[in-house]
């Protein structure tokens, strides 16, 4: 879907019919509703909203003996999840079954080519393109198809990380599950109306019960051992509905079990991320347990992170160095999420060290508050991925701050501005850099935009505080990717001038192909 927004219209194959049919992933992080916001789509997806959807956000992750003593529940995470100074977006619940629906027929929209019951079987890659061999699952039916990448997006058993031969660090499988979708009528009751995220039940077992997932059906998931001769077989019909009338602490809690699904809680990250034309995204590049819900949100992620770059790269105005930047800055993120992930999970599961404790960083920052540190980003600087506390100050290599602006009456966020063109901002007198970008934009042939903010300039922030929020000294400037990240910022000194210290710095965030560019054009 990004790639389509981008004016690419790639060809994307699923072995299966159709979308996902179980609701997986339900809660969609604010950073990545800001990148729907981005591609024009968050109306779509935001209308697909369970009903009041924040207040279980905020009922956190509890921990209860049984769910009919919900009163006296042990609230193990409150995590800040939004906020309107960090984000115009809020996270919001909505199941994957009903947001993949959409994703795809806007991809669709935009000239994306779907292909379900297609699999891809294996590929082969030169220095121009990717030759895949694809396979109606229904007809097995064979043909091959030439592109000019390819995005492995396979999950976390991916062919294509396999034919690479891309090997995985981390713990492996740490724990197994059983997603029990079920109906009951008395559930609600018994939980007295309150609102959560995900509640452990510790009666009989570990058995989480996920509100983001609605109520119909209900989505609880008891651990199994394996280790103890236990197998996802074992849960019959009757087993099941033990299991979940003990969780709930009522002999009499009337179930209709709909579908059981095993699946593993794993921490793997894949060691390189791009092997020449070939990429790897989503859980075919990390795996980590589902605590904290970031897998399908850095999936989401990764697809964005990439998208812009490939796009740039077939319009002829990027370097090589765009593409490779996507492993250096997704792979670090990727570790540290799974490891976050992994810190959630044991606290969850009840044997968390103190040193887990202190590691543990909010939920926020991992969505909202990274940094990038790879040769796009000039003056990065030197620490953690994930930041100790939640500043966005314009620090290169991190999200751009969220401040509201006025643009002839539209009331918009500075992250509106970002997403198929680098952005410069300037101070309201800043005629000279913005006199610089456009004549580089010309002359490199990358898309650039410049804005004077400030009252009397293009944009006026309603707070006349920008400049300090995005660290901007008098004089200065800020460049900001297409991503919203923030590539550079500072001023003209030494004799320097700004069109050649903007020549540089485009250069660098554009992955050097700019500085003797002779592209196609904006
Ligand atoms: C119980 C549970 C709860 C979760 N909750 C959350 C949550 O709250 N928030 C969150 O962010 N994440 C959550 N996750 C994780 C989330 O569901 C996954 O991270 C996400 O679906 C990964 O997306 P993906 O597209 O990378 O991989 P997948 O969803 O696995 O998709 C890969 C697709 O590739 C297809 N495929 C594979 N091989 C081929 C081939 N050779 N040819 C063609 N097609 C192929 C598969 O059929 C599949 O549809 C949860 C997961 C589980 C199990």
């Amino acid at each position: 879907m990004f790639l389509s927004r981008h004016g690419i219209q790639p060809l994307l194959v699923e072995k299966r019919t159709g979308t996902s049919l179980l609701p997986r992933a339900p809660g969609l992080q604010a950073r990545t509703m800001e990148l729907f916001r981005a591609a024009g789509v968050a109306p779509q997806v935001r209308a697909l909203e369970m009903g009041d959807s924040h207040a279980y956000f905020e009922g956190g992750i509890l921990r209860v003996d049984t769910f009919a003593d919900i009163a006296n529940a042990v609230v193990l995470e409150a995590p800040s999840l939004d906020g309107p100074t960090i984000s115009p977006e809020r996270v919001m619940g909505c199941g994957q079954d009903r947001y993949e629906r959409v994703l795809v027929d806007l991809a669709r929209q935009t000239g994306a080519q779907i292909r379900f019951g297609c699999r891809l079987v294996s590929f082969d890659q030169d220095p121009d393109g990717v030759t895949a061999l694809l396979e109606d699952v229904e007809s097995g039916e064979r043909r091959t198809v030439r592109a000019a990448y390819l995005v492995g997006a396979d999950g976390a058993r991916s062919r294509v990380r396999e034919q690479l031969g891309v090997t995985r660090t981390g713990r492996g499988t740490v724990f197994h599950a059983l997603s029990i979708y079920f109906r009951s009528t008395r559930l609600e009751q018994l939980l007295d109306g309150r609102k959560f995220i995900l509640c452990y039940a510790t009666a009989g077992g570990m058995v989480g019960l996920s509100r983001l997932h609605g109520r119909d059906p209900w989505l609880a998931a008891p651990v199994y051992r394996p280790d103890l001769g236990e197998s996802p077989e074992d849960f019959d019909d009757e087993r099941c509905l033990a299991v979940l009338r003990t969780a709930a602490g009522s002999a009499d809690l009337d179930v209709e079990i709909m579908a059981k699904v095993p699946w593993e809680g794993a921490q793997l990250v894949a060691e390189r991320f791009r092997v020449d034309r070939v990429f790897l995204a989503g859980d075919a590049a990390h795996v980590h347990p589902p605590a904290g819900g970031f897998g399908a949100n850095t999936g989401i992620h990764d697809a964005h992170n990439l998208a812009w770059k490939l796009a740039a790269q077939l319009k002829g105005w990027a370097g090589d160095g765009l593409l490779d930047s996507y492993h250096a800055e997704r792979q670090p993120l990727g570790t540290a999420m799974a490891a976050q992930a992994m810190v959630r999970n044991r606290i969850r599961h009840g044997y968390a060290s103190d040193k887990d404790r202190a590691e543990m960083v909010d939920d926020i920052i991992i969505t909202l508050g990274y940094r990038y540190r790879s040769d796009l980003i000039a003056q990065a600087e030197e620490g953690d991925v994930l930041t100790p506390r939640l500043e966005l100050t314009g620090e290169p290599g991190t999200r751009a701050p969220h401040v509201w602006l006025d643009r002839d009456g539209e009331r918009l966020s500075t992250v509106d501005l970002f997403w198929s063109s680098y952005v410069l901002l300037t101070r309201e007198d800043g005629h000279a850099w913005c006199d610089a970008a456009a004549r580089i934009a010309d002359r490199l042939r990358v898309p650039l935009r410049a804005y004077r903010v400030g009252p009397g300039g293009d944009l006026v922030d309603a707070d006349g505080d920008w400049a300090r929020r995005f660290g901007v000294p008098p004089g200065g400037a800020v460049l900001v990717r297409p991503d919203a990240f923030v590539a550079w910022r500072g001023g003209s000194s030494g004799g320097v001038d700004e069109e050649t210290v903007l020549a540089g710095v485009v250069a660098q965030a554009t992955g050097g192909r700019s500085a003797v560019a002779s592209g196609p054009g904006r």
